[in-house]
């Protein structure tokens, strides 16, 4: 095992059956409450990167023992953003590898996704194992939150891109902001209406040591917890569609 490669903060992280692939460590966007400086990694940079044949090299040299793709979930975008410009290509081949082997796969973005990128996935052989997250944890006033995202009008038409070209996505609005995040809740309910798309609702982050623990870091804790602002957000969403708490829950929809 290339232990520069692997481990939490690296390009693959595995732990209880999750495993995350950062083909890039670091963001070039720069969202006001991101953790990535908090854990040691970079927002507003790129710290490393890593090619896509470097990944399948470890993936395939640790199935199997380490983990095994039936059972495995894998998500990008943990300690990045894997549908930014610099990471796209890699994504794109190393989820090709990825469906080749029956992995479970989710990718979470605030970038555009536009038809011909999409067009790249389209021969998949196991569309229904793979779930876009398009990230909308805030709605308003976004180029001063997440500087070098796509607009809250590019990530609508992504969502619109992937469900005309029969892929799966949700809306997802992690983490919960109190204050902000809730301002979202009509635009949101409207999406979940227009697409026909569930939401994946996490709770906020903390490190007050209470709540249950996020996989996000072991060397520093953030916990997930809920406040008023966030039940009642989750009550009103549950009345257009289903509501799931973690990404992985995507998987329990045909
Ligand atoms: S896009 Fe994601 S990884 Fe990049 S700075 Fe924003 S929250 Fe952090």
């Amino acid at each position: 095992m290339n232990e520069k490669m692997f481990g939490e903060k690296k390009h693959l992280y595995y732990t209880n059956g999750r495993l995350f692939i950062n083909n890039v460590l670091g963001c070039a966007s720069n969202c006001s409450y991101c953790y990535l400086d908090e854990i040691g990694l970079a927002k507003g940079k790129i710290l490393k990167e890593i090619n896509a044949n470097d990944i399948i090299f470890m993936l395939e040299e640790n199935s199997e023992s380490l983990w095994y793709p039936i059972s495995t979930i894998v998500s990008f975008g943990c300690y990045s953003d894997p549908w930014a410009k610099l990471s796209r290509k890699n994504t794109i081949d190393i989820i090709k590898y990825l469906d080749e082997n029956n992995y479970k796969i989710t990718l979470s973005t605030k970038q555009y996704i536009n038809t011909s990128d999409l067009n790249e996935l389209i021969e998949i052989k196991n569309k229904n194992n793979l779930v876009f997250l398009i990230s909308m944890p805030i709605t308003t006033d976004i180029l001063s939150h997440e500087k070098g995202t796509s607009s809250l009008r590019l990530r609508i038409k992504s969502i619109e891109n992937l469900v005309t070209a029969g892929f799966k996505s949700a809306i997802y609005v992690k983490p919960f902001i109190p204050g902000v995040t809730i301002q979202g809740l009509p635009i949101i309910k409207n999406i979940m209406i227009d697409y026909d798309v569930p939401v994946v609702l996490g709770k906020l982050f903390t490190t007050n040591g209470t709540g249950e623990l996020a996989v996000v870091s072991e060397s520093i804790k953030f916990y997930e917890n809920e406040c008023a602002e966030y039940l009642i957000m989750k009550e009103s969403l549950r009345e257009v569609g289903s509501v799931y708490e973690h990404s992985y829950e995507v998987f329990s929809v045909n």
